[in-house]
């Protein structure tokens, strides 16, 4: 059905996306240059050379919503045929992540990001398809925090803990997690307001939470071919990563310390699960290292497809930042 996926090179594409300046309020001058083909060029504020980087692709700070979504779609439209996708925004923040993802006005159709990009498209194809297959659609919200599960979408505040159990390769192992059917755009809206105010509750007791955990939404897609009676059902996870900022010792203590030590051993644990995918080693995946990995395990292994965007904050107060961000991305890429 959706060929154009299996003729992409590799199974991880690693996109580099670099917001506008001064949107955050900082008037510093940027000190990023993008080049032909997926180059990005950083300098050092204080001299020296300029660093090169390579991706699949660099969408540079005038790149919209849009744009962005057309060259994730094929890949979101293989869950369809019963592939595992899992798609990060990875970068410090303040760099852009909840915008690619969720985007960043959800009044605004235009600004809407690839997580309701995705599931309308994935709505239109059923709408589409109708008479010859018939897709069902879920979705599952989960933050990690601290390395430990919650789900969003539980209202009960039961505080009830999760686990993972990777006992088949469904992509789904947290068995206790709600699952809600979805089947338009305002049901989805409503999913994600429930999500959202879950995620305030707690961000009443430590400011800004959301920067400081990684939360996946998972989207399920199980179809049934009319012509064929043949099944499928394929996992799409979309995953909105903790702020990969190195805290200084200085700055953070106590909890802060704490949570800064679970985003640093979590994002190490990703980049060497991907990096070893991206070496095609597949012997010596370290899955087991993190809640998130662990978490991602059947959909990162095997068929699976995976696409990372590496998200530049482009000031120049941002520099070092954004070479650790961009070292990241080069690690985990295949080319
Ligand atoms: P993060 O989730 O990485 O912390 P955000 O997505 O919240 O970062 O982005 C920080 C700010 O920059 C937000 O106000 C957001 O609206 C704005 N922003 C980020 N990327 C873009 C973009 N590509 N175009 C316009 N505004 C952007
Ligand atoms: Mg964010």
């Amino acid at each position: 059905l959706y060929n154009e996926v299996q003729d992409l090179k590799g199974n991880i594409r690693v996109f580099c996306r670099v917001r506008p300046l001064g949107v955050t309020g900082d008037s510093s001058a940027g000190c990023s240059e993008i080049g032909e083909e997926g180059e990005l060029a950083v300098y050092n504020p204080r001299g020296g050379q300029r660093k090169l980087y390579k991706f699949d692709k660099v969408f540079g700070s005038d790149s919209s919503q849009e744009e962005v979504y057309e060259d994730t779609k094929a890949l979101i439209r293989s869950v369809l045929d019963g592939y595992n996708v899992c798609i990060f925004a990875y970068g410090q923040t303040g760099s852009g992540k909840t915008h690619t993802m969720a985007g960043s006005n959800m009044e605004d159709y235009d600004g809407r990001g690839i997580n309701y990009r995705a599931l309308d498209d994935l709505f239109s194809i059923n709408e589409q398809r109708r008479g010859e297959a018939e897709y069902s659609v879920r979705v599952q919200l989960l933050e990690i925090y601290n390395e430990q599960l919650r789900d969003l979408l539980d209202t009960s505040r039961s505080g009830k803990r999760l686990d993972i159990r990777n006992t088949e390769r469904s992509g789904l192992n947290v068995p206790d997690a709600i699952q809600v059917d979805v089947g338009s755009r305002e049901e989805v809206l409503h999913v994600m307001e429930i999500g959202a105010r879950n995620r305030a509750v707690a961000e009443t007791k430590m400011n800004e939470r959301s920067s400081r955990s990684h939360s996946v939404l998972t989207v399920i897609v199980d179809g049934i071919s009319h012509v064929t009676g043949q099944r499928t059902h394929g996992c799409l996870h979309l995953i909105d990563l903790a702020g990969s900022e190195r805290v200084g010792k200085s700055e953070a203590t106590g909890e802060r310390l704490e949570e800064a030590k679970h985003i640093n051993r979590s994002l190490s644990a990703l980049g060497d699960v991907m990096a070893a995918l991206a070496a095609r080693d597949a012997k010596h995946v370290p899955f087991r290292n993190s809640k998130l990995t662990q978490l991602l395990q059947d959909s990162l292994c095997g068929q699976a497809k995976a696409m990372m965007f590496i998200h530049i904050a482009p000031e120049e107060s941002s520099y070092g930042e954004s070479v650790s961000t961009l070292g990241f991305g080069a690690r985990v890429s295949e080319i």
